[in-house]
């Protein structure tokens, strides 16, 4: 029998969520007693430049209204589980907990927190010997709720249940899903073979494009999807903001190793009527031909400083660093050709010839890049993932004249862009 599907318009708390939940049969093998797992998205978090959470994090008020069903319910043992990105040292999972209002669901509802980051870990092994480091608590529980957001990603195009789930892994083997021999689709898509999820339900009242922490443009979707089956909810989540199943590899990889379909038509959507909510959203950056910049390079007239563009080796820890770079060499740019320079980042890029200088950043570059002949002289920049500082002192140790304030302005003209908005009330992130 195929898998159901709902979608339900987003208009009122806790009604339609429960009315999402009722159409897919979402607690059909829920019982009272059981040990209830929520996973939210609350990929990271920034005391310093706020990341703007519309698109990003999973809305609190969804997650409340989630207990409210669940405790309606009659279940009472109810964790909220997440590992987040730590950008900073003491700015992890409890930050975010703290930032988005979870404290007040805590002490309101008696659920508990749990920061999978600290927990301990149950390995896993898949296809021949690789391993996965998953939290304990999200595997050990009766009933596991994946509760990510409609958002695209700059390196696997969409981030929704199955990417979701890769807070549930310890920090080695999510840096680890980044290595380039396996690829980093295939690597995550294993993780709901452990995981498994008992239902999916992803928070689309905003949609965010080109998406990922600070960046990317929040949309006011109003849809709430929901599943039993995870690929069922990721694929009509997919649909909604313009991604068949075909153009997700990780879709791909796992439909195949359990038999299942990509065609939407194979399923049993319930609710509204799909078509009434799709509104392709875009997921990359444009980037020069020649693979030197991102496409405003070229719009400026930035020329001698090449920045290949991020590949999917690039993990969380490492992304702002190649964000920085960018904005530090346009703070440098006067209107003049800029030193030749080659920056680059990730596991897995090579120096290319013609460069006289060539930043390597984080450790991972520095390794991947020990033997390359091509490159004439070598700035190493050392950390996992290196500091904002030693960055920019780089960039001027090969000749960049950078500004990190125009970097720090950029940042808080990111926090800021949606306040006052009319439709993005703060409230949907409190408790
Ligand atoms: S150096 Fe950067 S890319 Fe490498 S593991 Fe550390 S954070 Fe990730």
């Amino acid at each position: 029998m195929s898998a159901t599907v709902s979608i339900v318009k987003y208009a009122s708390s806790p009604d339609s969520l429960k009315k999402s939940i009722e159409l897919c049969d979402g607690f059909k093998n829920l019982t009272p007693s059981d040990r209830v797992m929520i996973k939210p998205n609350l990929v990271a978090w920034d005391d310093q430049f706020s990341i703007a959470p519309f698109g990003v994090y999973t809305t609190t008020r969804l997650v409340e209204d989630l207990i409210i069903c669940l405790k309606d319910f009659g279940c009472n043992n109810i964790t909220i589980g997440e590992g987040s990105v730590q950008l900073k040292k003491d700015m992890g999972t409890f930050a975010a907990f703290e930032g988005l209002g979870y404290k007040t669901l805590e002490k309101k509802y008696g659920i508990n927190l749990v920061d999978f980051n600290e927990s301990k870990a149950e390995e896993f092994t898949y296809h021949g010997d690789n391993k996965l480091f998953i939290a304990k608590e999200a595997v050990e529980n009766d009933y596991f709720i994946n509760f990510p957001v409609l958002k695209t990603h700059g390196q696997t195009r969409i981030s929704l249940g199955f990417k979701n789930l890769k807070g549930c892994l310890k920090l080695k083997s999510k840096r680890n899903c980044h290595n380039p021999e396996s690829g980093l689709e295939f690597s995550f898509s294993h993780i709901a073979d452990f995981v498994k999820p008992s239902l999916t339900i992803i928070d689309g009242i905003f949609a965010l494009e080109k998406g990922a922490l600070h960046y990317g443009k929040a949309y006011r979707k109003d849809v709430v999807i929901a599943s039993r089956d995870i690929l069922a909810a990721d694929l009509i989540g997919a649909q909604t903001i313009g991604y068949a199943g075909k153009d997700i590899d990780h879709f791909k990889y796992f439909a195949k190793r359990h038999n299942k379909s990509l065609a939407i038509d194979d399923y049993d959507i319930k609710g509204e009527n799909i078509n009434d909510h799709i509104q392709p959203l875009k997921w990359d950056w444009t980037w020069t031909k020649d693979n030197t910049g991102p496409a405003i390079f070229e719009k400026l007239g930035v020329t001698g400083v090449a920045l290949p563009k991020y590949d999917d080796t690039l993990c969380s820890g490492c992304s702002p660093i190649a964000n920085l770079s960018n904005i530090l060499v346009l703070s440098a740019f006067k209107g003049q050709p800029l030193p030749h320079v080659e920056i680059l980042n990730g596991k897995k890029m090579q120096g290319r010839p013609g460069y006289d200088k060539t930043v390597l950043l984080g450790n991972c570059m520095i390794k991947a890049n020990k033997d390359n002949e091509n490159i004439n002289e070598a700035v190493k920049v050392k950390g996992c993932p290196p500091s904002e500082n030693d960055v920019v002192e780089a960039m001027k140790d090969v000749g960049l004249d950078v500004n990190v304030l125009a970097y720090h302005g950029y940042m808080k003209q990111q926090s800021e862009k949606y306040n006052g908005k009319e439709g993005y009330a703060p409230e949907f992130f409190s408790a």
